[in-house]
This record gives C-alpha cells, structure tokens and sequence, in this order.
C-alpha cells in the first residue's frame, strides 16, 4: 500500500505497536494500514466417496488439489459460510458441518477457520474450479501448511476415534 486509501498520499513505515506498519503522513488523516489478516472458510467437503479436492483456476500447478475454501460475506456465520461455499463451488447439498479448528496462514495473511461436513449430489464445480477428485478418507494425506493443518487435525481425529476406513455419514 504505497499510497493512503483516504487521501492518497505516500504512505511511509513507522515502528507502531511492535511492528512496522505503513502510515498515512498526515496527522489530520491518521490512515494506518495495521494489515489484520482475513479469515477465510476452508471445508472438508466429504461425499459417500470420499473427501472433494480442487484445482482452482488460478492456480499454474495443475497438480495442486485443495480442500474448499472461500470468504466469508458481511455478517455471515463462518458455518453457514461453509455450507454455502459447497454449494456454490460443487454443487453439493451440504449437511451438518462441524468446526475442526481454526489455523494460521501467515503466508496469505489470512486466519483459516475449518469446517468438516458431508454433502450429497452431483459434483457441478463452478467458475474458479476447473478440475476435481474425490478421495477415500483412508486415503486423504495433509500437507504441513495452512488447510493442510486442517486435514491434519481432522484425519488425527478420524484415526483416534477408530473410524479412519468407516463409511460414517452415509
Ligand atoms: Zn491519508
């Protein structure tokens, strides 16, 4: 943010509130940019066959496969965020998501609040997503980053409760 959003001058870096952050040099605008992350919704979408991974358009990996994820609208409860981000990017029917954690993603600036549910219905992906998979839990391994956190504590859990390879849900 080289400029302030209020007034457009050259923002500069000042040392505020243990970090450096970039302010506004009019003292009548006062615009600090204190750089919160966002949250966003991530969900383990799982179907009778398995968890839904994606291939997100933007994405120049065409190996990359992740869990779904999305932003949340003003006002909107992250867990109906959840739902409607299933239905919206696969067509899914989504039914009782429940919270698996939520995890830091320093690398996007983002805070990730993770969701698990089942859903039913014919895959339809939307415009962002342009390729998918559907992987047997059993088979699901996480990755030691952001949603991959998620998986983690999700597929832990599984193994704890002994239902790794169940059908539960169905
Ligand atoms: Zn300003």
């Amino acid at each position: 943010m080289s400029y302030c959003p209020n007034c457009g001058k050259a923002t500069h870096s000042q040392y505020l509130d243990g970090r450096d952050r970039l302010v506004c040099p009019d003292t009548e605008c006062g615009f600090i940019a204190w750089n919160n992350p966002i949250p966003v919704v991530a969900v383990i979408v799982e179907t009778p066959a398995g968890v839904v991974l994606a291939h997100h358009v933007s994405w120049p990996d065409k190996k990359k496969y992740s869990i779904i994820t999305g932003f949340l609208e003003a006002g909107e409860d992250p867990k109906e965020a959840a739902c409607r981000e299933t239905r919206e990017e696969l067509g899914l029917i989504p039914e009782s998501p429940t919270l698996i954690g939520v995890y830091p993603f320093a690398r996007a600036n983002q805070v990730i609040i993770a969701y698990h549910l089942h859903a039913h219905g014919d895959i339809l992906l939307n415009e962002e997503l342009d390729a998918c998979k559907v992987v047997p839990r059993n088979k699901m391994k996480a990755w030691p980053f952001g949603t991959g956190l998620a998986v983690a504590d999700w597929l832990a859990e599984l193994s704890q409760s002994g239902s790794a390879t169940s059908d539960h849900g169905q």
